[in-house]
Protein backbone atom coordinates (compact mmCIF):
# COMPACT_ATOMS: atom_id res chain seq x y z
CA UNK A 1 0.00 0.00 0.00
CA UNK A 2 0.81 3.70 -0.49
CA UNK A 3 1.08 5.83 2.24
CA UNK A 4 -0.76 9.29 0.70
CA UNK A 5 1.19 12.03 0.20
CA UNK A 6 1.04 14.48 2.85
CA UNK A 7 -0.67 17.64 1.18
CA UNK A 8 -3.90 14.37 -0.07
CA UNK A 9 -6.38 13.44 2.41
CA UNK A 10 -6.07 10.32 4.33
CA UNK A 11 -9.71 9.97 5.19
CA UNK A 12 -12.64 10.78 3.56
CA UNK A 13 -16.78 10.64 4.62
CA UNK A 14 -19.99 10.99 3.01
CA UNK A 15 -22.03 13.29 4.90
CA UNK A 16 -25.54 13.20 4.37
CA UNK A 17 -28.57 11.98 6.14
CA UNK A 18 -29.84 8.82 6.15
CA UNK A 19 -26.89 7.51 4.39
CA UNK A 20 -26.70 3.86 4.98
CA UNK A 21 -28.18 2.63 1.63
CA UNK A 22 -25.27 5.25 -0.35
CA UNK A 23 -22.98 2.53 -2.35
CA UNK A 24 -20.51 5.67 -2.54
CA UNK A 25 -18.05 3.57 0.22
CA UNK A 26 -18.33 0.44 -1.60
CA UNK A 27 -17.41 2.18 -5.05
CA UNK A 28 -14.80 4.63 -3.72
CA UNK A 29 -12.97 2.26 -1.22
CA UNK A 30 -12.83 0.02 -4.20
CA UNK A 31 -10.87 2.64 -5.91
CA UNK A 32 -8.17 3.64 -2.99
CA UNK A 33 -7.85 -0.56 -3.12
CA UNK A 34 -6.81 -0.68 -6.74
CA UNK A 35 -4.76 2.38 -6.48
CA UNK A 36 -2.68 1.22 -3.13
CA UNK A 37 -3.53 4.44 -1.55
CA UNK A 38 -4.14 4.13 2.30
CA UNK A 39 -7.12 6.30 2.89
CA UNK A 40 -10.24 5.35 3.87
CA UNK A 41 -13.46 6.37 3.04
CA UNK A 42 -16.90 6.09 5.09
CA UNK A 43 -20.58 7.00 5.48
CA UNK A 44 -21.35 9.28 8.28
CA UNK A 45 -24.88 10.16 9.29
CA UNK A 46 -25.10 13.79 10.12
CA UNK A 47 -28.30 15.86 11.26
CA UNK A 48 -28.62 19.31 9.91
CA UNK A 49 -28.32 20.65 13.52
CA UNK A 50 -25.07 19.03 13.82
CA UNK A 51 -23.35 19.58 10.31
CA UNK A 52 -21.58 23.07 11.10
CA UNK A 53 -20.15 21.09 14.19
CA UNK A 54 -19.15 17.98 12.01
CA UNK A 55 -17.73 20.08 9.62
CA UNK A 56 -15.43 22.06 12.06
CA UNK A 57 -13.93 18.95 13.54
CA UNK A 58 -13.30 17.56 9.85
CA UNK A 59 -11.38 20.55 8.58
CA UNK A 60 -8.90 19.90 11.82
CA UNK A 61 -7.90 16.31 10.44
CA UNK A 62 -8.19 17.75 6.63
CA UNK A 63 -10.76 15.15 5.80
CA UNK A 64 -12.37 15.10 2.35
CA UNK A 65 -15.29 13.88 0.82
CA UNK A 66 -18.76 14.03 -0.64
CA UNK A 67 -22.28 15.30 0.47
CA UNK A 68 -25.07 13.85 -0.29
CA UNK A 69 -29.20 15.08 0.41
CA UNK A 70 -30.16 17.30 2.74
CA UNK A 71 -26.77 18.71 3.05
CA UNK A 72 -25.76 19.82 -0.16
CA UNK A 73 -26.71 23.52 -0.17
CA UNK A 74 -25.85 23.88 3.28
CA UNK A 75 -21.75 22.50 2.37
CA UNK A 76 -21.75 24.94 -0.37
CA UNK A 77 -22.81 27.97 1.76
CA UNK A 78 -20.22 27.00 4.66
CA UNK A 79 -17.69 26.59 1.89
CA UNK A 80 -15.12 29.52 1.50
CA UNK A 81 -14.36 29.05 -2.21
CA UNK A 82 -16.46 26.81 -4.67
CA UNK A 83 -15.73 26.28 -8.18
CA UNK A 84 -17.84 27.53 -10.87
CA UNK A 85 -20.01 24.40 -11.60
CA UNK A 86 -20.77 24.39 -7.75
CA UNK A 87 -21.79 27.95 -7.44
CA UNK A 88 -24.13 27.65 -10.74
CA UNK A 89 -25.54 24.38 -9.26
CA UNK A 90 -25.98 26.25 -6.22
CA UNK A 91 -24.66 22.48 -4.52
CA UNK A 92 -21.68 20.99 -3.19
CA UNK A 93 -20.98 17.25 -3.74
CA UNK A 94 -17.51 16.95 -3.36
CA UNK A 95 -15.41 19.09 -0.62
CA UNK A 96 -11.64 18.76 0.68
CA UNK A 97 -9.57 21.15 2.52
CA UNK A 98 -6.41 23.57 1.31
CA UNK A 99 -4.61 25.11 4.11
CA UNK A 100 -7.26 24.67 6.57
CA UNK A 101 -9.74 26.34 4.25
CA UNK A 102 -13.47 24.61 2.99
CA UNK A 103 -13.44 24.60 -0.91
CA UNK A 104 -16.20 22.30 -2.67
CA UNK A 105 -17.33 21.58 -6.20
CA UNK A 106 -20.26 19.66 -7.65
CA UNK A 107 -19.23 16.85 -9.42
CA UNK A 108 -22.66 15.28 -10.18
CA UNK A 109 -22.71 18.15 -13.04
CA UNK A 110 -20.27 15.63 -14.68
CA UNK A 111 -21.52 12.51 -13.86
CA UNK A 112 -25.22 13.41 -15.19
CA UNK A 113 -23.39 14.54 -18.49
CA UNK A 114 -21.27 11.00 -19.24
CA UNK A 115 -24.80 9.28 -17.70
CA UNK A 116 -26.82 11.59 -20.73
CA UNK A 117 -24.32 11.28 -23.58
CA UNK A 118 -24.19 7.40 -23.34
CA UNK A 119 -27.65 7.00 -22.70
CA UNK A 120 -27.74 9.51 -26.27
CA UNK A 121 -24.61 8.04 -28.08
CA UNK A 122 -26.04 9.73 -31.53
CA UNK A 123 -29.28 8.61 -31.85
CA UNK A 124 -31.59 11.76 -30.45
CA UNK A 125 -32.06 15.26 -32.57
CA UNK A 126 -33.26 17.56 -31.25
CA UNK A 127 -33.69 16.22 -27.95
CA UNK A 128 -36.50 17.02 -26.16
CA UNK A 129 -36.15 16.48 -22.06
CA UNK A 130 -38.40 16.32 -19.37
CA UNK A 131 -36.71 16.09 -15.70
CA UNK A 132 -39.21 14.84 -13.33
CA UNK A 133 -38.30 16.77 -10.06
CA UNK A 134 -36.76 20.34 -9.22
CA UNK A 135 -34.02 19.99 -6.40
CA UNK A 136 -30.39 19.30 -6.39
CA UNK A 137 -30.27 16.78 -8.49
CA UNK A 138 -32.23 18.09 -11.05
CA UNK A 139 -30.30 21.77 -11.13
CA UNK A 140 -26.95 19.13 -11.99
CA UNK A 141 -28.88 17.76 -14.85
CA UNK A 142 -30.05 21.28 -16.35
CA UNK A 143 -26.40 22.57 -15.82
CA UNK A 144 -25.25 19.35 -17.84
CA UNK A 145 -27.85 19.86 -20.64
CA UNK A 146 -25.96 23.09 -21.30
CA UNK A 147 -24.13 20.87 -23.10
CA UNK A 148 -26.11 19.56 -25.27
CA UNK A 149 -27.25 22.08 -27.83
CA UNK A 150 -30.76 23.40 -27.93
CA UNK A 151 -32.07 21.03 -26.06
CA UNK A 152 -35.93 21.56 -25.24
CA UNK A 153 -36.93 21.26 -21.49
CA UNK A 154 -40.32 20.49 -19.67
CA UNK A 155 -40.32 19.54 -15.72
CA UNK A 156 -42.44 18.82 -13.38
CA UNK A 157 -42.04 18.90 -9.88
CA UNK A 158 -44.00 18.42 -6.83
CA UNK A 159 -43.60 21.89 -5.78
CA UNK A 160 -44.28 23.56 -8.60
CA UNK A 161 -42.85 27.04 -7.41
CA UNK A 162 -38.95 24.88 -6.98
CA UNK A 163 -39.12 24.16 -11.22
CA UNK A 164 -39.91 27.99 -11.55
CA UNK A 165 -37.23 29.16 -8.87
CA UNK A 166 -34.88 26.98 -10.45
CA UNK A 167 -35.43 28.05 -14.26
CA UNK A 168 -34.82 31.64 -13.20
CA UNK A 169 -31.96 31.18 -11.35
CA UNK A 170 -30.09 28.87 -13.39
CA UNK A 171 -31.01 31.54 -16.82
CA UNK A 172 -32.83 28.41 -18.55
CA UNK A 173 -35.87 28.51 -20.16
CA UNK A 174 -38.62 25.79 -18.86
CA UNK A 175 -41.82 24.53 -20.01
CA UNK A 176 -43.05 23.72 -15.96
CA UNK A 177 -45.48 21.19 -16.56
CA UNK A 178 -48.85 20.52 -14.44
CA UNK A 179 -47.56 16.60 -13.75
CA UNK A 180 -45.41 14.06 -14.81
CA UNK A 181 -47.35 12.80 -17.54
CA UNK A 182 -47.61 16.07 -19.45
CA UNK A 183 -44.39 16.93 -18.98
CA UNK A 184 -42.99 13.59 -20.74
CA UNK A 185 -45.77 14.24 -23.79
CA UNK A 186 -43.60 14.49 -26.62
CA UNK A 187 -39.84 14.03 -25.11
CA UNK A 188 -37.21 11.30 -26.36
CA UNK A 189 -35.20 11.50 -23.11
CA UNK A 190 -37.22 11.54 -19.56
CA UNK A 191 -34.93 11.76 -16.30
CA UNK A 192 -36.44 11.15 -13.04
CA UNK A 193 -34.76 13.63 -11.01
CA UNK A 194 -36.78 12.40 -7.52
CA UNK A 195 -36.18 9.92 -4.76
CA UNK A 196 -39.67 8.27 -5.99
CA UNK A 197 -38.55 4.39 -6.71
CA UNK A 198 -35.60 4.63 -3.92
CA UNK A 199 -38.13 2.19 -1.64
CA UNK A 200 -39.45 0.23 -4.80
CA UNK A 201 -43.04 2.06 -3.69
CA UNK A 202 -44.08 3.77 -6.50
CA UNK A 203 -43.00 4.84 -10.71
CA UNK A 204 -41.80 8.43 -11.03
CA UNK A 205 -44.44 8.59 -14.06
CA UNK A 206 -46.20 5.24 -15.51
CA UNK A 207 -44.70 3.93 -18.55
CA UNK A 208 -47.29 3.85 -20.94
CA UNK A 209 -47.32 7.78 -20.51
CA UNK A 210 -43.90 7.41 -22.78
CA UNK A 211 -43.61 8.66 -25.83
CA UNK A 212 -42.41 5.22 -28.21
CA UNK A 213 -38.90 4.97 -28.13
CA UNK A 214 -38.17 7.76 -26.10
CA UNK A 215 -34.82 6.80 -23.35
CA UNK A 216 -34.82 7.05 -19.55
CA UNK A 217 -32.51 7.88 -16.61
CA UNK A 218 -33.42 7.09 -13.66
CA UNK A 219 -30.80 8.98 -11.32
CA UNK A 220 -31.24 6.52 -8.20
CA UNK A 221 -28.14 4.27 -7.72
CA UNK A 222 -30.46 1.20 -6.63
CA UNK A 223 -28.77 -1.60 -5.85
CA UNK A 224 -30.29 -4.02 -8.77
CA UNK A 225 -32.25 -1.90 -11.25
CA UNK A 226 -35.20 0.21 -9.92
CA UNK A 227 -38.54 -1.03 -10.48
CA UNK A 228 -39.11 2.04 -13.35
CA UNK A 229 -35.93 1.12 -15.35
CA UNK A 230 -36.75 -2.42 -15.41
CA UNK A 231 -40.53 -1.69 -16.59
CA UNK A 232 -39.41 1.03 -19.23
CA UNK A 233 -36.97 -1.98 -20.42
CA UNK A 234 -39.75 -4.47 -20.80
CA UNK A 235 -41.99 -1.85 -23.02
CA UNK A 236 -38.77 -1.70 -25.17
CA UNK A 237 -37.24 1.79 -23.83
CA UNK A 238 -33.81 1.99 -23.60
CA UNK A 239 -33.56 2.68 -19.93
CA UNK A 240 -30.49 3.08 -17.10
CA UNK A 241 -30.43 3.93 -13.31
CA UNK A 242 -28.30 6.16 -11.90
CA UNK A 243 -24.77 3.86 -11.30
CA UNK A 244 -23.09 5.44 -14.35
CA UNK A 245 -24.19 8.43 -12.71
CA UNK A 246 -22.62 7.75 -9.26
CA UNK A 247 -19.80 5.78 -10.90
CA UNK A 248 -18.68 9.33 -12.70
CA UNK A 249 -19.40 11.89 -9.77
CA UNK A 250 -17.05 9.74 -7.55
CA UNK A 251 -14.20 9.08 -10.34
CA UNK A 252 -14.40 12.76 -10.76
CA UNK A 253 -14.12 13.55 -7.02
CA UNK A 254 -11.23 10.87 -6.94
CA UNK A 255 -9.61 12.96 -9.20
CA UNK A 256 -9.72 16.08 -7.03
CA UNK A 257 -8.96 14.85 -4.09
CA UNK A 258 -5.81 12.84 -5.11
CA UNK A 259 -4.96 14.05 -8.68
CA UNK A 260 -5.05 10.61 -9.95
CA UNK A 261 -7.65 8.82 -12.35
CA UNK A 262 -9.32 6.38 -10.66
CA UNK A 263 -10.00 2.58 -11.20
CA UNK A 264 -13.48 2.73 -12.99
CA UNK A 265 -13.24 -0.81 -13.75
CA UNK A 266 -12.96 -1.74 -9.92
CA UNK A 267 -15.74 0.75 -9.17
CA UNK A 268 -18.34 -1.22 -11.59
CA UNK A 269 -17.13 -4.09 -10.58
CA UNK A 270 -17.70 -3.31 -6.72
CA UNK A 271 -21.14 -2.46 -7.59
CA UNK A 272 -21.70 -5.81 -9.89
CA UNK A 273 -20.77 -7.80 -6.74
CA UNK A 274 -22.67 -5.98 -4.26
CA UNK A 275 -25.81 -6.36 -6.16
CA UNK A 276 -25.12 -10.00 -7.04
CA UNK A 277 -24.66 -10.50 -3.40
CA UNK A 278 -27.98 -8.55 -2.75
CA UNK A 279 -29.65 -10.67 -5.50
CA UNK A 280 -28.68 -14.06 -4.00
CA UNK A 281 -29.71 -12.37 -0.17
CA UNK A 282 -32.96 -11.90 -1.98
CA UNK A 283 -33.29 -15.50 -3.39
CA UNK A 284 -31.93 -17.37 -0.38
CA UNK A 285 -34.65 -15.17 1.56
CA UNK A 286 -37.85 -16.35 -1.32
CA UNK A 287 -36.58 -19.43 -0.67
CA UNK A 288 -36.71 -19.74 2.93
CA UNK A 289 -40.58 -18.32 3.05
CA UNK A 290 -41.61 -21.05 0.43
CA UNK A 291 -39.75 -23.74 1.57
CA UNK A 292 -42.16 -26.41 3.50
CA UNK A 293 -41.75 -27.05 6.96
P1 LIG B 1 -33.86 16.97 -3.40
O1 LIG B 1 -33.01 18.18 -3.54
O2 LIG B 1 -34.46 16.62 -2.09
O3 LIG B 1 -35.03 17.08 -4.51
C1 LIG B 1 -35.94 16.04 -4.70
C2 LIG B 1 -37.03 16.44 -5.68
O4 LIG B 1 -37.95 15.33 -5.77
C3 LIG B 1 -37.87 17.65 -5.25
O5 LIG B 1 -38.41 18.27 -6.40
C4 LIG B 1 -38.97 16.96 -4.42
O6 LIG B 1 -40.17 17.71 -4.33
C5 LIG B 1 -39.23 15.75 -5.27
N1 LIG B 1 -39.83 14.68 -4.48
C6 LIG B 1 -39.34 14.09 -3.37
N2 LIG B 1 -40.17 13.12 -2.94
C7 LIG B 1 -41.21 13.12 -3.81
C8 LIG B 1 -42.41 12.34 -3.91
N3 LIG B 1 -42.69 11.36 -3.02
N4 LIG B 1 -43.26 12.60 -4.91
C9 LIG B 1 -42.99 13.59 -5.81
N5 LIG B 1 -41.89 14.35 -5.78
C10 LIG B 1 -41.00 14.11 -4.79
O7 LIG B 1 -33.05 15.65 -3.85
P2 LIG B 1 -31.90 15.57 -4.97
O8 LIG B 1 -30.57 15.83 -4.36
O9 LIG B 1 -32.34 16.37 -6.11
O10 LIG B 1 -31.92 13.99 -5.30
C11 LIG B 1 -32.97 13.42 -6.04
C12 LIG B 1 -32.64 11.97 -6.39
O11 LIG B 1 -31.49 11.95 -7.24
C13 LIG B 1 -32.29 11.12 -5.17
O12 LIG B 1 -32.96 9.89 -5.27
C14 LIG B 1 -30.80 10.92 -5.26
O13 LIG B 1 -30.41 9.64 -4.76
C15 LIG B 1 -30.59 10.97 -6.76
N6 LIG B 1 -29.21 11.36 -7.10
C16 LIG B 1 -28.43 10.46 -7.73
C17 LIG B 1 -27.12 10.77 -8.05
C18 LIG B 1 -26.27 9.74 -8.75
O14 LIG B 1 -25.04 9.90 -8.76
N7 LIG B 1 -26.84 8.74 -9.38
C19 LIG B 1 -26.60 12.02 -7.71
C20 LIG B 1 -27.43 12.94 -7.08
C21 LIG B 1 -28.73 12.59 -6.76
P3 LIG B 1 -40.45 18.73 -3.10
O15 LIG B 1 -39.72 19.99 -3.44
O16 LIG B 1 -41.93 18.90 -3.11
O17 LIG B 1 -39.94 18.06 -1.85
Amino acid sequence: MIPVPPEHPKRLVLLGHPVSHSLSPLLQNAALKSAGLQATYDALDVLPDALTSVLRELARGGVAGNVTIPHKEAVRAACVSVTDVAERVGAVNTFWHEKGKLIGDNTDVIGARVAIATLLSERVAPLRVAILGAGGAAAAVLVALEEFSSAAISIAARTSSRAHALGERLGISLHVADSAAAAVKGANMVINCTPIGLKAEELPVAVHELEAGACVLDLIPRNGDTDWVRECRNAGHIAEDGSRMLVEQGAAAFERWFGLVPDRASMWRALKLARTEVATARSKSAGAVTRPA
